[in-house]
């Protein structure tokens, strides 16, 4: 079984669970985030992180070339490195890769990324986000061959070699399709989908793969990209998505054992 697990780098994310469990493993591809760890070198750059809402719901950072900076600065340099670093402290061998290293996330520049102003559509003409449309797969067999595991996170590269900024959960259901991956775990700083953000008791547990267009009007916010993620996935062929807490004990066995929203 090959497992791809993405950790979310939001704030009430939890690290250490999850590398406790994952370190002795060696079948997996580890995909992270890291929002927190953005806004805060943004904020300490003088550089704090701007949001947007597209014209379908979904809430996006500004991506302008000073944010990339700070995302290549905050992702491919300190998040990859705590969690290649925590890994080493548990005995395992990581390697760090941004989607530009060896090639490994080709994406396509949104072109026309639209945001939703004061009531009018407008185009972000500095946008420098994309779309994941391929995954180096024969690099990350190489690595988990070796046992060595790949600690994947944005951004991405275009095939003109241009730096694009790329989410995190998509990032992890092009990754878990391309390698034919049974499972994916998105691991969050929530309980999973819930039907009201503010009660924690309010998950869906299940939602057939026939259902996930209706599930979508449920999901805003951020969570709208884990679902569109998980939809994206199961099209892909994964077998089985899972959003589910990071915050608890062995978070990646409770997810599979159905703690979270599960999506087959
Ligand atoms: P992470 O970095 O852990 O991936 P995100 O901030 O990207 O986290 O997404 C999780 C957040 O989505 C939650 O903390 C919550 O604020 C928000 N959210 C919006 N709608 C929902 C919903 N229906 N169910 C759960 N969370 C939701």
């Amino acid at each position: 079984m090959t497992l791809v697990v993405k950790v979310g780098g939001a704030v009430g994310n939890a690290l250490d669970p999850v590398l406790d469990e994952l370190a002795p493993r060696s079948d997996y591809v580890l995909v992270h985030g890291g929002s927190k760890e953005v806004d805060r070198l943004g904020e300490a750059l003088g550089r704090p992180s701007e949001y947007y809402t597209s014209p379908s719901g979904v809430v996006s950072r500004r991506s302008d070339a000073a944010h990339l900076e700070v995302v290549v600065l905050a992702l491919a340099g300190e998040v990859q490195t705590a969690i290649v670093a925590g890994l080493a402290r548990r005995h395992r061998r990581a390697v760090g890769l941004s989607g530009v290293d060896g090639g490994l996330l080709v994406a396509r520049r949104k072109e026309g990324a639209r945001a939703v102003v004061d009531g009018r559509t407008v185009r972000l003409a500095d946008d420098l986000s994309g779309t994941v449309e391929r995954v180096d797969v024969g690099l990350l067999r190489l690595l988990l061959d070796a046992g060595v595991a790949p600690v994947v996170g944005p951004p991405a590269v275009t095939e003109e070699g241009e730096v694009v900024n790329v989410d995190a959960d998509r990032v992890a259901a092009r990754v878990a399709s391309a390698l034919g991956a049974t499972d994916l775990v998105l691991l969050t700083n929530v309980a999973g989908l819930l039907r009201d953000p503010t009660d924690p008791g309010s998950r869906v547990d299940r939602v057939a793969r026939a259902d996930v267009d209706s599930i979508l009007s449920l999901a805003q916010g951020r969570m709208r990209k884990k679902v569109l993620a998980a939809r994206e996935a199961l099209e892909g062929g994964v077998r089985r998505v899972v959003i589910a807490p990071s915050g608890v004990p062995g978070p990646v066995s409770a997810a599979l054992r159905g703690g979270g929203t599960v999506f087959e």
